[in-house]
């Protein structure tokens, strides 16, 4: 099929990717020869960008099987959590190995988002040292980093060290757009947008995409999880919505209706004293959406526990800029998990 995407400067690493990526979570759950048929099927479509993680189990497996052969026209971006120099050594070397290349052209830390992490990254010995010999050695092309505070990131970009930023980027954590995003054109940061659906939480794919083409310097990765749901996605770019008066007010609607329970996964509030997991917990109902009930309380299970450590002292709340109920929603996100785990018991 002919390649009918358009195609976007993903800032200063002047990679031209397609207007509309692939994001490597939901093919997670897919048995191999499943995960392999969609991406592959989304490079039918046109896709030529794909992102993925080494926390996202076999993704990068599933990945490089899919794409074998078709190196030279796709952009393949991954990432680590890890914080070290070694550890960070030793996963862009899994990664390349995984995604069966030799070069992966845009290497990501992972979750950047606290100051905290920032500067155990950037310190001497921290992962960003690994990601720098890596792209002298030529195993990774440009290197890129992912967060969820506008505060971390801001920073990150000021260091000037970092080709791409990956952010949450939707029509209810539009925040971005404001501050974090001007930065990043200013300094010519290519801008990869994630959660494009808010993690599964927004229903109106068509007002998300339209959302998102008025902004068509970040690059959407949303995920894909069936050939049906990449025809639906690519079909938003073939035919670009403008939005409407009507549009505009429904989106808003919906940010009323969800700004209450709506966690942007900033990790203001953390760390909590009694060692709450508290960002992943107030997810739980969106995940819950997306995965099975199997999937969804193994990935979780570590985080659901911790709320047992809760004792209401209502230090995270005065954190959390977006007042959110936290002890609130931690109750019934855990109410919701341990109703999938009495579903999972019974299948
Ligand atoms: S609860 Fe609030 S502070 Fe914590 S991650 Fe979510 S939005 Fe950020
Ligand atoms: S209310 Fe619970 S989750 Fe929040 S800081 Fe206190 S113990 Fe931790």
């Amino acid at each position: 099929m002919e390649d009918i995407l358009k195609t976007v400067r993903l800032g200063k690493t002047e990679l031209m990717v397609t207007e509309v990526g692939f994001g490597g979570i939901p093919i997670i759950p897919l048995k191999k020869d499943e995960a392999v048929s969609v991406v592959k099927h989304c490079f039918e479509l046109g896709i030529r960008f794909f992102d993925t993680a080494r926390m996202y189990r076999d993704s990068e497996e599933k990945i490089g099987a899919a794409l074998k052969g078709m190196r030279n026209e796709v952009i393949i971006a991954t990432k680590t959590s890890e914080r070290n120099a070694k550890e960070a050594s030793e996963h862009i070397d899994i990664s390349l190995q995984r995604l069966r290349t030799d070069w992966i052209d845009i290497y990501q830390l992972h979750n950047v988002s606290n100051d905290e992490t920032l500067k155990q990254i950037l310190a001497p010995g921290g992962a960003y040292e690994a990601l720098y010999n890596a792209r002298t050695d030529g195993k990774i092309r440009f290197i890129g980093i992912s967060s969820h505070s506008i505060s971390a990131a801001v920073k990150a970009l000021d260091t000037g060290l970092f080709q791409t930023l990956q952010f949450p980027f939707n029509f209810i954590e539009h925040d971005p757009a404001d501050e974090l995003f001007p930065l990043a054109r200013q300094l010519d940061v290519g801008l990869i947008g994630m959660k494009p659906l808010g993690g599964g939480l927004l229903a109106r794919a068509d007002l998300c995409f339209g959302f998102l083409q008025q902004h068509p310097y970040v690059v959407p990765i949303p995920g894909m999880c069936s050939k049906k749901e990449a025809d639906e996605i690519v079909e938003y770019y073939h035919t670009p919505r403008t939005l409407s008066e009507t549009d505009f007010k429904e989106m808003d609607a919906i940010r009323t209706e969800l700004g209450e329970k709506f966690c942007h996964r900033c990790e203001y509030c953390m760390p909590c004293e009694q060692g709450v997991i508290i960002p992943p917990v107030l997810i739980f109902n969106g995940f819950a959406k997306r995965f099975s009930p199997k999937i969804a309380t193994t990935w979780m299970e570590k985080a659901m526990k911790s709320v047992e450590k809760c004792i209401e002292c209502g230090e995270c709340e005065e954190k959390c800029p977006y007042q959110l109920a936290i002890t609130d929603l931690l109750k019934e996100n855990l109410a919701l998990y341990n109703e999938y785990l009495r579903i999972k018991q019974v299948m």
